[in-house]
């Protein structure tokens, strides 16, 4: 048998083999279904079937991409895969294509647009509510934004919506029309507009689709059940021609309708596609029997749904451990001291069998955990969270290149006219907003307008002429300058690093290494011959997930996130009411499906120990309230449940031989862990005096700028050392954070 065949089971085998036409591989978690993509790639590539650069597949995450790309470079020959393999996100892909073809609809579309993230969109509509009059309260700018987004998902424009007397509906409307205003001033688009104008383009220009149609001979896509109504049109023009699509996906994990996803796409493959063959794998891989089979039960409690069969040859394990906690604190403690436990008594065996993973409904349910994990000295990381692209410092730095690149980018432009301060006042400010929104120009035009016409003030004008002149300068150099040389001269010039100097701080400090960092990301792009567009337009879309670091023994994040990926230890926190499912379920049957979708995904992540975890009080907006238990719990075979009383927990806790709920190392400036194995006395709430001040050098003597060298990472800086964790940036690696008593540092 061909090698790449070998590891396959035949159902898995038929639909990497079945090469020509529309192929649907419909089939539950773990299931082996990103498996068959990797191997179809592969496959078409090992036959000679396609060159690379005649292959798009298309992921859920930027990081699933470069797996798979690396998985499939694993299994072909050299020889094979030279050339451009696009394995892209359906972002990343309408990025490339509009680069190259905006300009074909003329008028204000142009290829260097810049692209407006979802902070930017905020941003925007905030902007547009304040230029409107209307009430932030009473139209929340999120509700706002969301509105906006359906409806031009749906193909409306202002001028297609009717006018309505409802206050809400008109707000929606004017905010609607001035937002498109400011983004066509601003040569911006949103990440609607993405893939919105792409599938415009390729339907107003039949040869720009042809000449897609001609290059892409193989189109493979991951997680079919997530893909919404653009998504699905740009791939139907994609396979005009040929139809050699191929799908996979699973309708019970179609977890994405607030963001337009349509489960009908999947559901409709055969319509769409009249001459699709259907393949089902029905083995899964990745669960004990008793997990797949707590799965199984959840999700036929919804009805819209089709059965199938999913069963694994995989050992019974362990049942499913069900603790009660008295409260979220103790909840996330429970859950940290038994990863350490399970951890432990793992330690023989290699790192990616010990893996653990906490899950959760809600971001905000995060920080307990993190605060346990810290307690504790277990090193974690934390997908979704800050991330290195969404600190200020960096964010005003891409600004500085942004409006380099396009002037008319308002989102830019607001972020750093006054950072650092350079005098110009609200009151400028406003002149200028009033000046760009009555002659519909960007922010720079009306400055410029502005001070042709001499008509500001002293002061103003001079500070708003320093700025002009500070970005020609800087724009004269980006013919030439390297991306690296570049960015300095913005820090350098702009008065930023002068700024941060002066703060004197550490945390001034800790961001001028976050600029250096990021400094060394753009030196890296320079040595990849990349260019200024490229380098922010990968900024503009990498996905929270995307952070995730790969050998992270622990890792804390949503559910959302958790797609597609599993850990052999997992836990599900917070189930309760109106957290998990979420409260909109209690009103509407079709979020009670979707919540229920979220919770076999999360069920499904678990190779080997899953534990359901929920706190009888839990503080909503600062007040602490009884929960009651999520009805997700009753609908799992009670047989396959292992249910422990709090009480229980304790005394197992007290009673462990060999003082194994002891954790590895003592957290810093906190009680102790009792010997006795009691909890600790309450601990003291952040901000108390308790914590090591932040940034200060902590207790082993860290301190920023310290060179430091990781067992997985290698050498880097510190760049950060507060709460008992250590920021160390790796080069082209990005910053990792670790807990500094337990993160395998060597001093340089
Ligand atoms: P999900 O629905 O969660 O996205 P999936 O259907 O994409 O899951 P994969 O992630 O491809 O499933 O596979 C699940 C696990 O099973 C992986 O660890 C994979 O390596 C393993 N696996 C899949 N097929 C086989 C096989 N034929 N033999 C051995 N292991 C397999
Ligand atoms: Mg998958």
């Amino acid at each position: 048998m061909h090698p790449l065949l070998d590891g396959l089971n035949p159902e898995q085998r038929l639909a990497v083999t079945t090469t020509d036409g529309p192929l649907l591989v419909i089939a539950g978690a773990g299931s082996g279904k990103t498996r068959v993509i990797v191997h179809r790639m592969a496959y078409l590539l090992d036959q000679g079937l396609a060159r690379p650069e005649q292959i798009l597949a298309v992921t859920f995450t930027n990081k699933a991409a470069l797996e798979m790309k690396e998985r499939v470079h694993q299994l072909v020959p050299p020889t094979r895969r030279r050339g451009e393999l696009l394995v892209s996100t359906f972002h990343s892909f309408c990025v490339r294509v509009l680069r190259r073809h905006l300009d074909r609809f003329g008028g204000t579309y142009t290829r260097d647009f810049t692209i407006y993230d979802t902070d930017d969109q905020g941003r925007l509509v905030k902007a547009c509510l304040k230029e409107l009059g209307l009430d932030e309260k009473q139209f929340p700018p999120r509700m706002i934004q969301s509105a906006i987004s359906a409806a031009k998902n749906r193909g409306d424009t202002p001028d297609t919506l009717p006018p309505s007397s409802d206050p809400k509906r008109d707000a929606i409307v004017r905010t609607f029309r001035l937002y498109e205003a400011r983004l066509a001033a601003a040569n911006a688009l949103d990440f609607d507009d993405l893939l919105l104008l792409t599938v415009r383009l390729l339907r107003r220009f039949p040869d720009v689709a042809d000449d897609y149609n001609d290059r892409f001979r193989y189109l493979l896509i991951d997680e079919y059940q997530d893909t919404n109504p653009p998504q699905f049109n740009l791939v139907r023009l994609l396979t005009q021609r040929q139809q050699n699509l191929c799908v996979v996906g699973d309708p019970d994990q179609s977890i994405y309708k607030f963001r337009a996803a349509d489960i009908r796409n999947i559901l409709d493959f055969e319509r769409h596609y009249p001459q699709a063959k259907t393949i089902t794998l029905a083995r899964n891989y990745r669960s004990t029997k008793t997990i797949l089979r707590a799965a199984n039960a959840v999700i036929r409690h919804n009805r819209a749904r089709r059965e199938k069969s999913l069963t694994t040859q995989n050992a019974t394990g362990e049942p499913i451990r069900c603790v009660v906690a008295p409260d979220a604190e103790a909840e996330a403690d429970f859950v940290v001291g038994e990863i350490i436990r399970w951890q432990r008594q793992r330690e023989h065996l290699p790192e990616a069998d010990t893996r653990a993973a906490v899950l959760y409904r809600t971001n905000a349910q995060s920080r307990l955990f993190e605060e346990a994990c810290r307690r504790r000295g277990l090193p974690y990381v934390l997908v979704g969270g800050f991330s290195f692209y969404q600190r200020a410092e960096i964010k005003d730095a891409l600004a500085y290149l942004r409006l380099l690149l396009n002037p008319h980018d308002d989102a830019a432009f607001d972020r750093i006219v006054n950072v650092p301060a350079r005098g110009i006042g609200k009151a400028t400010l406003d002149i200028l907003t009033a000046r760009a929104s009555q002659t519909g120009v960007s922010r720079w035009t009306a400055t410029e307008h502005l001070l042709a016409e001499g008509s500001l003030g002293g002061r103003a004008l001079t500070a708003l002429s320093s700025f002009v002149s500070l970005m020609r300068g800087l724009q004269a150099m980006v013919e030439g300058a390297t991306l690296a040389d570049l960015l300095q001269a913005v820090v350098k010039r702009s008065g930023y690093l002068d700024m941060l100097a002066q703060e004197g701080t550490l945390e001034a400090e800790s961001r001028k290494q976050n600029l250096e960092e990021l400094i060394t990301a753009a030196a890296e792009a320079d040595e990849r011959g990349e260019s200024l567009r490229a380098f922010l337009d990968q900024a503009a879309l990498v996905a929270d997930t995307d952070l995730l670091v790969e050998q992270a023994r622990v890792t804390l994040m949503t559910i959302h996130s958790a797609k597609g990926l599993e850990f052999p230890l997992v836990f599900i926190a917070g189930l309760e009411e109106d957290l998990f499912p979420h409260a909109r379920a209690a009103v509407d049957p079709e979020e009670l499906e979707e919540e229920r979708r979220l919770f076999y995904v999360a069920v499904t992540r678990a190779k080997q120990q899953l534990y359901l975890t929920q706190a009888e009080r839990r503080r909503v907006y600062g007040e602490e309230k009884p929960t009651d238990p999520s009805r997700f719990l009753d609908e799992l075979p009670e047989d396959a449940l292992a249910i422990s009383a709090w009480a229980g927990v304790r005394a197992q806790t007290a009673s462990a031989p060999d003082g194994r709920f002891e954790p590895a190392s003592r957290p810093i400036g906190e009680t102790p862990w009792r010997r006795d194995g009691s909890p600790e006395p309450r601990r003291a709430r952040p901000g108390s005096s308790a914590r090591p001040m932040a940034d200060a050098p902590d207790r082993q003597g860290f301190k920023v700028g310290d060179r430091v060298e990781h067992a997985t990472f290698g050498v880097g800086q510190i760049v950060r050392v507060a709460d008992g964790k250590l920021d160390i940036a790796f080069p082209g690696k990005g910053i990792k954070r670790f807990v500094t008593e337990a993160a395998p540092l060597t001093k340089l």
